[in-house]
This record gives structure tokens, C-alpha cells and sequence, in this order.
């Protein structure tokens, strides 16, 4: 499976936002947003130069790609899917991008970043309702159980990521069992309740794509 395999930090210098692709790091002060660096190419004193409506509605489209560690090709086919869905596309691109298996796992904090999730559910740490999958892009259905494997609940990593669940809990869509590593998706989320990334103007992304 084709993945970015770049400098990380850099696509969150490029779009000046916290795309939180490093886990623990993107908390601390280490981080180069934190720290204010400017973006790749930039002079940190210049003025911000003028955008061009094309290049506002670029960046939002890189900016949720990036999120959710998509390249170009499965993103477009997912913006796709979204467009054959009753409703608004941009919700609809929300709402399947929430409900893929990576996602969820770092939801329910049995990983510290997207790309880690990734790579649980790579490796066949994951069963969904009992089953294993290892395929990151899966879309889990409303009252899916999602569980890690008992053979790997004493990893680290996940024990570690796992933390974050004391502090903040789950999203409210999402139920999760701490002591069993075992989850649930209760209900489809709405673009409103995806706080998180309420910055992200879905809109521009529609236009984008509608060139
Ligand atoms: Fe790097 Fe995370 Fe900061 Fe982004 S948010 S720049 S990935 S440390």
C-alpha cells in the first residue's frame, strides 16, 4: 500500500496547523508549530502573500488529506463516494472518513496518532466483531465492535497510547471498554460533532473537485 513517507512535520509547516500526525509529540513543546516555524520556503518576517480562491481551496484539500494520512488516488475515490451518498458531499467526505478502521482505532486511543492506528491494524492487531482485519481504509458499520486482539493487549504502545482515554475519553459517537481493549461504534457522526477539525471548510474542498 502506497503511504507518504516525507518529512511529517513538514506537510503541518506547509498548511500552519497542527495536522497531529506524531502522536505524543504534537502535544509537547518540541513541536514546530508550537515553536511558530514558518512554512518550507517561507521567510518567518515576509507578509502573508495574497491567495487565490483555487489556492485556499487546495490547501483545505491537502490540509484533510494529510489528517487522515490519505494520498491523492483513495482520497479522490473516497471524495467519490461521498458525492453518490444522499446529502451534502462534504458531510458525507466527513462521515466516511471517520468510519475507516485507522481512524477509529486512534479514536478510541489504542494509538496516539493516525499513522500508528495504521499500522496496529497493518500488522492484524485489530478484530472487527471478532474478525480480523488488517486493512486501514475498511469502513466500520454503526454498532461494530472493534477490539484489540488478546494476544497483543500487553503491547506498550498501546498500553501508552491508551493513557489519553483517562484524560479525554472517547468521542461521543464512540463507547469504549478500557480494561477489555474493546470498542463500539454506536452511531454515525455528524460534521458537528467532528470538533476537532471544525476549522476545515468542507466546502472548499467540494469546489476544488468540481473544477
Ligand atoms: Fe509535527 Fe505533530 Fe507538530 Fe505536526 S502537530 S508539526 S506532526 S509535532
Amino acid at each position: 500500500m502506497a503511504r507518504y513517507t516525507g518529512p511529517v512535520c513538514r506537510m503541518c509547516r506547509t498548511e500552519q496547523k497542527k495536522l497531529m500526525l506524531k502522536g505524543e509529540r504534537c502535544k509537547s513543546d518540541k513541536c514546530p508549530i508550537s515553536k511558530k516555524r514558518a512554512a518550507p520556503g517561507k521567510d518567518p518576517r515576509g507578509r502573508p502573500s495574497k491567495r487565490s480562491d483555487y489556492a485556499i481551496q487546495l490547501r483545505e484539500k491537502q490540509k484533510l488529506k494529510r489528517v487522515y494520512g490519505m494520498l491523492e488516488k483513495q482520497f479522490r475515490l473516497f471524495f467519490e463516494r461521498a458525492q453518490r451518498m444522499p446529502g451534502i458531499t462534504g458531510e458525507n467526505l466527513f462521515l466516511l472518513l471517520e468510519r475507516r478502521l485507522d481512524n477509529i482505532v486512534y479514536r478510541l486511543r489504542f494509538a496516539s496518532s493516525r499513522n500508528a492506528a495504521r499500522q496496529i491494524v497493518l500488522h492484524g492487531h485489530v478484530l472487527v466483531n471478532g474478525k480480523c482485519v488488517n486493512i486501514p481504509s475498511y469502513l466500520v458499520k454503526a454498532e461494530d465492535s472493534i477490539e484489540i486482539k488478546e494476544s497483543s493487549r500487553n503491547f506498550a504502545l498501546i498500553k501508552e497510547a491508551l493513557k489519553e482515554y483517562g484524560k479525554s475519553g472517547v468521542m461521543p459517537w464512540l463507547q469504549l471498554d478500557p480494561d477489555a481493549l474493546k470498542g463500539k461504534l454506536l452511531a454515525f457522526p455528524r460534521r458537528s460533532d467532528i470538533t476537532d477539525l471544525s476549522d476545515i471548510k468542507e466546502q472548499m474542498i467540494v469546489e476544488y473537485y468540481s473544477k
